[in-house]
This record gives structure tokens, sequence and C-alpha cells, in this order.
């Protein structure tokens, strides 16, 4: 038989998605994979019921519905500061999972070096790997996630042509501060690279933290591929809806990829969430106050139980170390807790291009009462002599 293409040795299956599938088989509270048990607004849901009699139901503008494009525009403007222009400076994807793909396989040729920080949302080793580009990873080193300058100073001077910056930051929850992302943008205009930014949790920041925008930063936006999706902004994740904001030079490179790599994003769920992207300012610090108060719930848990963690200052994910346990495999220790104990977490190592063991990742988007029960079952954590051996 015919042998399949041997990129794919490159990267195994998610670890995020296949652990969403064993809470599944276990009936474990997913906490691996993140996304919301709870509804999306009901302005979207109530408009989602109208498309269904009134359409649309057929294809839409490859690059995104007019009206899509513009009524983002107005929210970016918001909340980025910058003037968008709907018609040149927008495409709008299949999550921010395509939007990256997009990005990076419009700024890169084959052979072409990315800079890619360590732990790292998994999605990035692929889409290097499959766009045939080589990642040079620079650390976030542990406990703090910090880069250290020189570093990345260092990367830069390889010949990069994009750095990849997932701000706020999954897995760690760190979000970058002006000065660190001042110094990444003086490289990025030195070595004359581009930024490809995930911003997927651009509207979930704790105090006193502030998210800034890369592209946001003067004279960056000429640079900055910034990618972005409405599945955490509304709780929408299965809808698969995001986009790309770039200047014209690359937006026209952005929409040939993306109309030959999926057409476009399903027109009725645009026009859907039409009613979420006109949601007043008051949606987002309402978001943005419910996911400050899991997060001081679900913290406030691991202190009770005694884990040492990261405070995460954005997104919804928390690093949990677990070294305590003195296990040799978080893979095993992941499957153990799905098992025995009943709640899903991502082994640590599958972010890390170091080998860095030693946590597992939790998140925390989900109803009050959904995780004080994961936090109840944490519990028996160390009442069982066997995860001390795993
Ligand atoms: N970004 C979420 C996570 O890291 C969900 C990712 C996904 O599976 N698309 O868990």
């Amino acid at each position: 038989m015919p042998v399949i293409g041997n990129k794919l040795d490159g990267f195994t299956e998610s670890i995020i998605r296949k652990m969403t599938r064993i809470c599944n088989q276990y009936g474990a509270i997913n906490l691996s994979q993140g996304f919301p048990d709870f509804d999306p607004p009901k302005e979207i849901t109530n408009s989602l019921k109208l498309v269904a009699k009134e359409g649309p139901h057929q294809y839409e503008i490859t690059w995104g519905s007019a009206e899509f494009r513009k009524k983002l525009a107005v929210k970016q403007k918001n909340f980025m500061g910058l003037d968008i222009d709907p018609d040149n400076e927008i495409v709008v994807t299949c999550g921010s999972t395509e939007a990256m793909m997009a990005a990076i396989m419009t700024a890169c040729n084959p052979g072409d070096k990315v800079i890619i920080f360590s732990p790292f949302y998994e999605n990035y080793m692929a889409d290097a790997i499959l766009c045939g580009v080589e990642p040079i990873y620079v650390a976030l080193r542990p406990p703090c996630f910090n880069f250290d300058k020189e570093e990345l100073r260092a990367a830069f001077k390889q010949g990069v042509k994009a750095l990849i910056l997932c701000n706020p930051n999954n897995p760690t929850g760190k979000v970058f501060a002006y000065d660190e992302l001042k110094f990444i943008a003086d490289l990025a205009e030195e070595y004359d690279a581009f930024v490809i930014t995930d911003e997927v949790y651009e509207h979930i920041i704790f105090r006193p933290y502030k998210h800034t925008y890369f592209a946001s930063l003067p004279g960056m936006f000429d640079r900055t591929i910034s990618c972005s999706s409405l599945s955490k902004t509304y709780s929408i994740t299965g809808w698969r809806l995001g986009y790309i904001i770039a200047p014209r030079y690359i937006i026209e490179g952005a929409r040939k990829v993306h109309d030959f790599l999926t057409v476009g994003a399903a027109a009725p769920l645009q026009k859907a969430v039409l009613a979420g992207l006109d949601l007043p300012l008051s949606y987002y610090e309402t978001l943005q106050e419910q996911y400050q108060s899991k997060r001081e719930l679900f913290l406030a848990g691991l202190d009770e139980l005694g884990l040492k963690y990261y405070e995460p200052q954005g997104a919804y994910f928390v690093m949990v170390d677990m070294s305590e346990f003195g296990f040799t495999s978080d893979e095993n220790l992941c499957y153990w807790l799905a098992r025995e104990i009943g709640v899903g977490a991502v082994p640590g190592s599958s972010f890390f291009r170091e080998p860095v063991n030693n946590y597992i990742r939790l998140h925390f988007a989900k109803k009050e009462e959904t995780l004080k029960e994961a936090l109840n079952r944490l519990e028996k954590l160390r009442e069982i002599p066997e995860v001390y051996a795993i």
C-alpha cells in the first residue's frame, strides 16, 4: 500500500482533545480542554433560532460576511484602539485554529524560521510542521514564565520570519507586560519579522493586569497578524468563528490561503453572532467579573488542597505543580486523575519543548457548581497512595 506523508511523524494527535475523550469515557469533569459548560448569551441563541428560519444557508463571501466584518471592526476599535478597515483588513476564519495556520502560510515560505515561546499551545508545533517552517523555541521559564531577553535576541539573530505570540497566554495564564511586548516589538523591527498573535483570551484578564494588543504598539500594526476568535468571548467554542486582522498587503494573501483551505466560515453562524458583536461594553465587563470570581473560587480551592500553582493573570488556565507526588509520567498521572479522581487535566509536558513534566493544566471555564464538585473530587488526591507510584 502507499505510505502516508512523513510530515505527520513530527507530531501526535492533540493531547488536549484526547483528554476530552478520556473524560467522556470515565465520566470525569473535564477541566482539560478549555471550554465553558454554561450557555452563550441569549441574544446569540435567540438570533440563531431566527437564522434557522430566515437564513442565510448558502455560502457567504469567502473572507466573511460584510456585516460581520463591519461590526467586528467597530467592536475591536473599542478595545484595540485601532481603525480597522472591514473591507481590506479582516478575514473571517473557522476559529483561530484556521486563522493561525493561514497566518503562518501567508507570512512564511517553507524552510523559514519561526519563534515559538515554550510552553506553547500545542497547535503551533503542528502548524509549523504542516507549513514546513522551522520552530525556534524560546523558553518562558517556570515558575514565573518570563523569557530571557538575550535568548530571545539570539533567536531573532538566526534570521526568523515571524514570532508567534499567545497573549493572554495558553497554557500559563501569563499576560505579557507592556515592556516585554515593547522588547519583542523592537526586535521584530530590527530583524524585520512578522508577529503572529493568538489573542483568543483578550477579554479574560484578571485584576490588576491589562491586555495590550500587540498591533496597537507604535509602528507594529504593519507587521502584526492578529488572530483571535469569538469562541471564548461569547462561549461558543463549537461555532468555530475566528478572524485575522492585519494590514491590507497581508490580508490579500491571507484571503487566498483561507479561500482554498476552507472557502469560508459557516454563513448562518456569522449571521447569528452579529447579536453578540452588537452587545454593549457592559457585556465584556460582566464576562471579566464572572471569570474573576471563577478564578478566585478555583484558586482558593487549590490553596485549601495545598496545591502549588502559577497564579493566572489572564485566560482561564492554571498550571498546577504536581512535583510533590513524585510521579514519572504526567500523562499517566492525567489518565489516572480522570479515571480514579474523576477530574480531567492536561499533562504539562505536552506544552513544553524542554523536559518539564511536573505540571498539569486545569481550566476553570465552568459553572461554580462544576468547579466546586471538581475541587471536592480532588480532595481524594492525597488519600490514594497509588498516586505516588505513577
Ligand atoms: N484553547 C483551548 C485549550 O487549550 C481549546 C483548544 C481546542 O481544543 N481547540 O484547551
